[in-house]
């Protein structure tokens, strides 16, 4: 009778549907370094409102040990990790390889002067990470509000959190070469624990629970950026991988951000230091010229023009060189004009009688609409001459102004398109389809 109990019970749970919900609570679990790193010999206060509780990672539901003390102190020895109270007795000597997570009673747990959620453990490299076992939902809640002002529309955080819960959820695994999932910076996402939360940011994760933007049934890492200043970038202009569901979209709700448009200038010498600094030596730079620019207006190559040479660089290069917001802009040169005269006269349409402008800024644009810069200029009129000055003009800029538009990558949903989409009343999934083409949102946590 016993078997067929045991048979009938195996048969019972082959037939019944997965229980999602349970799954996804019990395994969505991530190993997030946090914080800085302590030197070997250092102590790592730890502090509860209750006690402590040490648990097998691979079954939290296995309590090992309770230590009934508000305060204790790590440290590392023999391979070994010690725990000791505020007397340093030692209470509990566990292995130094994470496989014991330290947890509390309120699931809440202190690191020197910061509260996370769930549990603790640490990896012994060079020195003692310190590792956040944390359920993904959990983390989440420590990342919105470091992502979106809190103060956002409900609507933009729902947004928010689901385009983080994607693309963590994908990105598991980041660090595994270093013994973790992801770290607690921009280089992953930026995770603050506890101490960090708000109420509505909370309330955003809560109400999207288990939601996760999809494409062809698979969850897809959802990159994210500050703003596109009114269109984004397709993956494939970005970093090469063609995504369908990552081209790049009109973006009237970034029009208007902080950073939809920027200026920034440059010296001569600051630009020649810089490009130096790259590797990029050209003699004494004479002009710096934008190329060509990908579909969504992102600059693809620009010519830096020297006494010695001519240089092709990448408008990727050029972003970070010049450490500029975005890859979405256009370079001015400005200076004197060795020799020539900054005023010059021109005729347009309307008169034929020539009015002066100042060459440093002016426009010439050719037959197919594009600006030609200064050292493009060969044909200029003065006010009693109209011979060419092109073979006598030697442009020697003094600085150069840069003008953009935008702010990060590019890719995928604009924070600030998402506040303002929120604000005119669209909802997060509108929110989310805009950015990320022909994807769904399903929830794995029902
Ligand atoms: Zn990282």
């Amino acid at each position: 009778m016993k078997k067929l109990i045991s048979i009938l019970t195996i048969f019972v749970i082959m037939i019944l549907p997965l229980n999602a919900y349970g799954q996804y609570m019990d395994n969505t679990y991530m190993d997030i370094k946090i914080g800085k790193s302590y030197e070997l010999y250092d102590y790592i206060n730890l502090s509860s409102d209750t006690s402590f509780f040490l648990f097998e990672k691979d079954d939290l539901g296995r309590e090992i040990a309770e230590i009934d003390e508000d305060n204790i102190i790590i440290t590392y020895k023999a391979d070994m990790i010690d725990i000791m109270d505020s007397t340093l007795n030692i209470l509990e000597s566990i292995p130094a390889d994470g496989s014991i997570v330290i947890g509390t009673g309120d699931n809440i747990i202190k690191v020197g002067e910061n509260r996370y959620r769930d549990y603790i453990s640490f990896l012994i490299k060079d020195k003692i990470q310190v590792i956040n076992y944390i359920h993904i939902e959990n983390y989440l809640y420590g990342v919105v509000p470091r992502e979106m002002p809190a103060s956002s529309h409900i609507e933009a955080l729902k947004a928010q959190s689901i385009v983080a819960r994607s693309y963590a959820y994908r990105n598991i695994g980041k660090h595994r070469a270093d013994g973790f999932d992801l770290c607690d910076t921009t280089h992953c996402q930026v995770y603050m624990g506890y101490d960090n939360e708000h109420k509505s940011t909370n309330e955003a994760i809560d109400q999207t629970y288990g939601e996760y933007v999809t494409y062809n049934g698979d969850i897809i890492e959802t990159p994210y950026h500050s703003t596109s200043g009114g269109k984004t970038v397709s993956s494939v202009d970005s970093w090469g991988g063609n995504l369908p569901y990552l081209i790049g979209v009109e973006d009237e709700f970034s029009a208007n951000s902080p950073n939809s448009s920027w200026t920034v200038e440059f010296s001569l010498k600051d630009m020649e230091s810089k490009l130096l600094s790259a590797g990029i030596y050209v003699g004494e730079i004479q002009d710096i010229e934008v190329l060509d620019t990908t579909k969504s207006n992102r600059v693809k190559n620009l010519n830096i023009i020297g006494s010695n040479k001519t240089q092709t660089i990448s408008g990727v290069k050029m972003q970070s060189t010049l450490n500029l917001k975005s890859r979405w802009f256009d370079i001015e040169t400005e200076g004197d004009s060795n020799g020539v005269n900054s005023t010059v006269y021109v005729v347009d349409g309307n008169s034929i009688k020539p009015i002066s402008i100042n060459l440093d800024r002016a426009y010439v644009v050719d037959g197919k609409n594009r600006s030609v810069s200064r050292s493009g200029i060969s044909r200029v009129m003065t006010s009693t001459n109209l011979g060419t000055i092109g073979s006598v003009y030697s442009p020697s800029p003094t600085r150069f102004v840069v003008s953009g538009r935008g702010y990060g990558h590019g890719v995928g949903m604009s924070q600030y398109g998402a506040m303002e989409m929120a604000k005119q009343g669209f909802s997060y999934k509108d929110i989310i389809t805009h950015y990320y083409s022909g994807v769904e949102i399903i929830n794995i946590g029902k």
